[in-house]
């Protein structure tokens, strides 16, 4: 008797056994189709992409966009859903480090893609974005990624888009879309900007709503010019009451500098939206992560903490900093993709001592259940050991 004689035994097994002598002989053999799936996937997710800027555009003094085509002869790029980011690879003084950058233009658009970056104060590497990179350059970048974007199933026929600042990007990809393509659905943006002349995409949008009838702009300036006549302010109730009217069956989606969720979400529920037709990108690390709450009052953010590599070596990391800018400086490049804790893709494993991570960030119940961090969002509040 073989070992294996005990598996006839197994209740079902008779049935299974019948079922795979059936598809023997009568289903079509799909092997053919499997030899193709690692080179499809591999088309359609490459781990990198290496992009050539072909044209730097200015569109207002803070933002500039820079337009990414393909250094491969055929000139492919993969496919993405209107609203998903690419992380940018940059080095900077010696150091490796990415942030992600939504693309502006629309997916039907295949030959390039754009983004659209807005000078951070101090920023690392929107300042090199904006005043280092030269058109001809190649930048490293990964495929497009995020699930900030239409689904059919689940978003009905009728968004309103409430953008902040550069947050606007996303919204304009998806604008675009709908717009070229005449798709049937309807959108209405409320942008809220604080200054009239840093406006991005301002002529484009005035004049897609005045082509396209399902489309509908309401500009919102927090500090308007003297004698401004249009909406002043911000994204409030009453305000959304006024420009929306109806507030029936439509989804809301928020894209904005940090403080903008809170403030809309609030305004959102005194309307009576429930969470599930709300949808919010993702936004990054906190600028101070010490106004978090639940960051611990008696820690200085300037506290360095040593971080031990497991079979690697031991760097200082300060508190303030999330975990991954740390081990950047001292030239560990962890993969990363939203640089926000929601992808996974820098999930590390925390061996010894806390971290402090920020309330809202979207940790997979599995990594927090077995001790796994994303230094992309996490803040060392002790020595600590990791495994990467
Ligand atoms: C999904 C998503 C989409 C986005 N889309 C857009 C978009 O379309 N347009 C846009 O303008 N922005 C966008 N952003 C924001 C963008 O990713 C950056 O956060 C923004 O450009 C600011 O980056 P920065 O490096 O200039 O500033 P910061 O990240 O604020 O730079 C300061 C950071 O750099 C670190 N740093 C400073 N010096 C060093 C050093 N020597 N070595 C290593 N680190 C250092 C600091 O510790 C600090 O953490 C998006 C963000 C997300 C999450």
């Amino acid at each position: 008797m073989s070992s294996m004689d005990f598996v006839k035994d197994i209740d079902g097994y008779q049935d299974v056994a019948k079922e795979i002598e059936v598809l023997r002989n009568y289903a079509r053999d799909y092997s053919y189709v499997g030899r193709n799936v690692k080179r499809t996937i591999g088309m359609l997710h490459p781990r990198r992409l290496s992009l050539r800027v072909s044209e730097i555009r200015e569109e207002t003094s803070s933002t500039k966009t820079l337009r990414l085509v393909s250094i491969s002869s055929n000139g492919y790029l993969p496919p993405f859903q209107a609203g998903q980011y690419i992380n940018v690879f940059v080095d900077i003084s010696g150091v490796r480090t990415s942030r992600p950058y939504s693309i502006s233009s629309s997916p039907s658009q295949r030959g390039y893609y754009d983004i659209t970056v807005r000078k951070v104060e101090d920023g690392f590497v929107s300042s090199y974005l904006l005043e280092e990179v030269k058109v001809g350059q190649v930048l490293e970048t990964t495929a497009p990624a995020g699930n900030f974007y239409y689904n059919p199933l689940f978003h009905g026929d009728d968004l309103v888009f409430l953008a902040g600042g550069s947050g606007i990007t996303p919204f304009m990809s998806m604008i675009r879309e709908v717009t070229d393509k005449g798709l049937d659905r309807k959108m209405h943006l409320v942008y809220g900007s604080q200054w009239e002349d840093d406006v991005i995409f301002q002529d484009e949008l005035e004049d897609r709503a005045l082509h396209h009838g399902n489309f509908k702009y309401s500009l919102v300036l927090s500090s308007p010019p003297d004698g401004y006549t249009g909406l002043k302010g911000f994204i409030t109730a009453e305000l959304l009451e006024q420009v929306l009217g109806n507030m029936y069956d439509k989804m809301f989606y928020i894209c904005g500098p940090k403080p903008m969720y809170a403030y809309c979400v609030k305004e959102l529920e005194k309307l009576g939206i429930p969470s599930r037709k709300v949808r919010m990108e993702i936004s990054g690390p906190p600028k101070d992560v010490t106004l978090e709450p639940g960051w611990p009052q008696d820690l200085d953010k300037s506290t360095v903490f040593k971080v031990e590599i497991r079979g690697g070596k031991t760097i200082d990391a300060l508190a303030g900093e999330p975990l991954m800018v740390s081990l950047e400086r001292a030239g560990i490049v962890v993969e990363a993709m939203c640089r926000s804790g929601e992808c996974s893709m820098c999930r590390t494993k925390l061996l010894k001592g806390k971290v402090f991570q920020p309330q809202g960030v979207r940790l997979r119940k599995s990594d927090r259940d077995f001790g796994y961090i994303h230094p992309c969002v996490a803040y060392p509040i002790q020595d600590l050991e990791i495994m990467i």
